[in-house]
């Protein structure tokens, strides 16, 4: 049986900042294979057309393969688009593909162009229990480094969101912007949205920078903070060129101990934790 509690419902996290580089997708791909490991049900959307969550699972993500831009756009069911994991059974993916990148503008045009993701999802959750499959307990999105519409889709589509903050200099910078997005997104399209965990990722304890950074964001978001840090670790970075997630490439090395203490932490606090709590930055 699964080591992590199992959530009560399938708990939908987006994985978001719109700053590029800070490790959304090394958050997202390594806490849905720690989940996994523990015997949970995980999903993974890959919402970037950069598809580096499909290559870090190691999901045939060539064009042509069935992807989220066939969910968002062509209304293909997710039951025909999901592939597992070659390392994990449990742990599923909807890839992305190249033709993600034209779906930012295609959606503009589309019918209810917001709820996309969140009805594709709902029907695959639905197709799941019709069919007899497991529950799933997680879904991590994986969004690109913007705030557009596929975003967008992922807030409405999600009821928590997951920031990764990078431990560097002008780290909570674009951080308000993206507040009062999330803002926006409840009070128009999706009450339930709340910011519901914040990780310090890439940390490198030895340095000052670091610590006040990890102080900073700390002190900002008590609530919001996993008491879990990131390392800063080569072991994470060359996972994804093996096509794996670091808990399958090297499951003792820091970094995946530190995924893995991570998404303990998540499992453990549920998803009533901080939900209603109203988020605030002074940066600047
Ligand atoms: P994002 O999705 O926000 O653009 P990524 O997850 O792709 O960010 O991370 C950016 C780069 O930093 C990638 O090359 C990734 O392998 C690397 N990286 C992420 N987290 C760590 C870490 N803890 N230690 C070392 N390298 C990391
Ligand atoms: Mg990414």
């Amino acid at each position: 049986g699964a080591r992590f509690p199992r959530p009560d419902e399938t708990r939908v996290f987006t994985v978001a900042n719109q700053k590029g580089g800070v490790g959304k997708t090394t958050t997202a791909v390594n806490l849905a294979a720690a989940l996994a490991e523990s015997g949970l049900h995980v999903l993974v959307v890959d919402n970037d057309p950069q598809g580096n969550a499909s290559t870090a699972l190691g999901i045939d993500h060539h064009a042509g393969v069935l992807s989220t831009y066939d969910a968002l756009i062509n209304d293909v069911p997710l039951s025909d688009i999901v592939q597992a994991s070659p390392a994990n059974e449990n742990l599923l993916c909807v890839p992305a593909t190249i033709d993600l990148s034209g779906a930012e503008i295609e959606l503009v045009s589309v019918v209810a162009r917001e709820n996309r993701l969140r009805l594709a999802l709902r029907a695959y959750l639905e197709h799941r229990t019709r069919e007899g499959l497991p529950r799933l307990d997680y879904v991590f999105v994986d969004c690109p480094p913007s705030l557009g519409l596929l975003t967008v889709n992922a807030f409405v589509a999600a009821e928590e969101v997951l920031i990764p903050i990078q431990c560097e200099y002008y780290a909570l910078e674009g951080l308000s912007q993206l507040l009062s997005n999330i803002d926006l997104i409840r009070a128009h399209l999706n009450q339930e949205l709340h910011v519901s965990t914040i990780l310090l990722t890439m940390n490198d304890s030895r340095t000052n920078l670091a610590r006040e950074v990890v102080g900073e964001v700390r002190e900002h978001f008590p609530e919001q903070t996993l008491r879990t840090a990131i390392p800063r670790s080569v072991r994470i970075s060359e996972a994804p060129s093996y096509g794996q997630t670091v808990i399958a490439y090297d499951p003792m090395s820091s970094g995946a101990l530190a995924y893995l203490e991570a998404a303990r932490e998540i499992a453990r606090r549920g998803s009533a934790h901080t939900r209603g709590e109203e988020l605030r930055v002074a940066t600047g």
